[in-house]
């Protein structure tokens, strides 16, 4: 059996997400379940404990990030002692999230520089509109030896992947990704051994189940790289193990 991996999961954002932990882990999917406040760290911590292929991440998404969310920043801290994980987090300079743009750099460097401090954090990291800032400061506030950092879903231009894979950074992608002309171009640049897959559910809004997403997203790698979705899964799963023992 093929073994997936969703780098980039909002389990807790299903109606039913204490079921869908359940059928993920019995799925055997290894699942990054990633949070968009530290608020929903405890339930997502509790319920991952004792599991083998469901891992918390704790966020806190640039797109919830106005002045109210300063208190947000005390509890992520807070939780950051038991989190290995981190995530979602970055930077959002879209239309609808430009206005907080300077309170939403203040917040990421303040979680890269603590992630530095602590070390071995994997992180998730969100970059809409704002790659060349946010490899600025992954440059300038988490060296390559005191993290390790996954794009997800990253939509930049070529210029600033190649720049991204120089930093030691990898990328989660999933198949709405890889459907665009500028995901495959992205594909065609990054060796194979910085490539993990997502499902970035429900975000997609899409019906189908988590694995036959993934199932989806390999097979489509496994076209643009030329390689059996086989193949792909077996490179996909060594560099999740890569990353996790931060061994790049
Ligand atoms: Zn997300």
């Amino acid at each position: 059996m093929r073994s997936y991996v969703d780098f980039h999961c909002h389990l807790d954002l299903f109606e039913d997400f204490e079921t869908k932990v359940k059928t993920t882990e019995s799925a055997q999917i290894y699942t990054l379940a990633v949070t968009t406040t530290p608020r929903a760290w405890p339930r997502n911590h509790e319920l991952t404990a004792k599991l083998r292929y469901v891992r918390p991440a704790l966020g806190l998404h640039p797109q919830i990030i106005t002045k109210d969310t300063k208190h947000e920043l005390k509890l992520w801290d807070e939780y950051l002692n038991n989190a290995r994980y981190v995530g979602e987090v970055g930077l959002d300079a879209s239309a609808n999230y430009i206005q907080n743009f300077d309170m939403q750099k203040d917040i990421f460097k303040h979680i890269l520089t603590r992630c530095s401090e602590r070390g071995d954090k994997v992180l998730s990291v969100h970059a809409v509109r704002s790659v060349d800032t946010v490899l600025d400061m992954i440059e300038r506030y988490l060296p390559q030896d005191r993290g390790v950092v996954v794009l997800h879903w990253f939509t930049g231009t070529k210029a600033q992947a190649k720049r991204a894979l120089k930093l030691g950074c990898f990328f989660s992608v999933n198949y709405a990704m890889l459907r665009s002309k500028r995901g495959q171009e992205i594909i065609s640049l990054v060796s194979d051994d910085r490539i993990l897959t997502e499902t970035d559910a429900p975000f997609l809004d899409d019906q189908s189940t988590q694995s036959e997403q993934l199932k989806q997203t390999v097979e489509i790698l496994g076209t643009l790289l030329n390689m059996t979705p086989d193949l792909v899964s077996e490179i996909v799963l060594k560099n999740f193990k890569r990353v996790l023992s931060a061994d790049k």
